[in-house]
C-alpha cells in the first residue's frame, strides 16, 4: 500500500502486532498498517468505541484540565470566537472552551459518546459525524482542536484537507498525535504501547506532521518537547 502521506510506494516492514504490518515509508518515514484495517473492521470498532464511566465521573477535573491546555491557544485568537473539537467523545473540551468564552461544536463518530455529550453539556452543540462531511458543510471556527485523532485514520490527505477547510485564515488549531520520532519509543517499535491496530494505525514523527499540516496552509507556531513520546502543536492557518 503506498504511503498515506508522501504516496511513496517503497517501505519497509518495521514488525508485525495483533495481526497488523507495520511499516516505514522510505520516502517520508512515516510508519503505518499495511494494508490498513477494513472499513468493516473500523466500523466494528467504533460501533463500540463508547462512553468510558469512569472518565464521566472525572468529569468536572477533566475540564479544568482542558481550560488549562486551551487558555493559551485560545488567546491567539483573542479568546472568543467559534470553537470546535474534533474527536470530541463526551463533550469535556467544547464545555471547556464554552466557559473560556467560546461558541462550542464538537463532533465524533460515536452517536452513543455524541448523545452522553448532549445530556452532560447541553449549552454546546454536538454533531454525530467524520470531519470530512462535516467540513462539507461550509461551517468555519477560529479555533479547532484536533487531540488523539489523526494516529486512527486510514486516509490522511482527505482529513487534513478537511481541517484546512474547517479553520478559518487567521485561525488556530491545536493537535495532539503519539510522536513515533521520539526517544522514548522502543527499539522494537511495535512493542510501544501506542501501536494498537485497528485503533492506532498511523504513526506521525514531528515532520510528517510538519509536512500534512504545511501542505493544507497551517504553519506550526508551538511545539512543546515532551519526555513522552507525544506531538503537542499549536499551528495557525496562513491561507
Ligand atoms: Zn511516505
Amino acid at each position: 500500500m503506498a504511503c498515506p502521506v508522501c504516496g511513496g510506494e517503497a517501505h519497509t516492514r518495521v514488525g508485525e502486532k495483533d495481526g497488523h504490518v507495520v511499516v516505514a515509508c522510505s520516502g517520508c518515514g512515516l510508519r503505518y498498517v499495511d494494508p490498513m484495517p477494513s472499513e468493516q473492521e473500523i466500523a466494528d470498532y467504533y460501533a463500540k468505541y463508547w462512553v468510558n464511566e469512569k472518565n464521566i465521573r472525572n468529569g468536572p477535573r477533566k475540564v479544568e484540565r482542558l481550560k488549562r491546555i486551551l487558555r493559551p491557544v485560545l488567546g491567539r485568537v483573542g479568546g472568543e470566537g467559534r470553537f470546535l473539537d474534533i474527536g470530541c467523545n463526551t463533550g469535556f473540551a467544547c464545555e471547556a472552551a464554552r466557559e473560556l468564552g467560546f461558541e462550542a461544536t464538537g463532533i465524533d463518530l460515536s452517536a452513543d459518546a455524541v448523545a452522553k455529550a448532549e445530556e452532560m453539556y447541553p449549552r454546546c452543540r454536538f454533531v454525530a459525524s467524520d470531519l470530512q462531511s462535516f467540513a462539507g458543510g461550509g461551517e468555519v471556527y477560529d479555533a479547532v482542536l484536533c487531540r488523539e485523532v489523526v494516529e486512527h485514520l486510514t486516509e490522511a490527505h482527505s482529513f487534513f484537507e478537511a481541517l484546512g477547510r474547517v479553520v478559518r485564515v487567521g485561525g488556530v488549531l491545536h493537535m495532539t498525535t503519539p510522536d513515533a520520532g521520539h526517544f522514548g519509543v522502543p527499539k522494537d517499535f511495535v512493542s510501544w504501547k501506542e501501536v494498537i491496530p485497528p485503533e492506532h494505525i498511523t504513526f506521525y514523527d514531528r515532520k510528517t506532521l510538519q509536512r500534512m499540516l504545511e501542505l493544507y496552509g497551517f504553519e506550526i507556531v508551538n511545539q512543546k518537547l515532551l519526555l513522552k513520546p507525544s506531538l503537542r502543536v499549536t499551528a495557525m492557518k496562513r491561507r
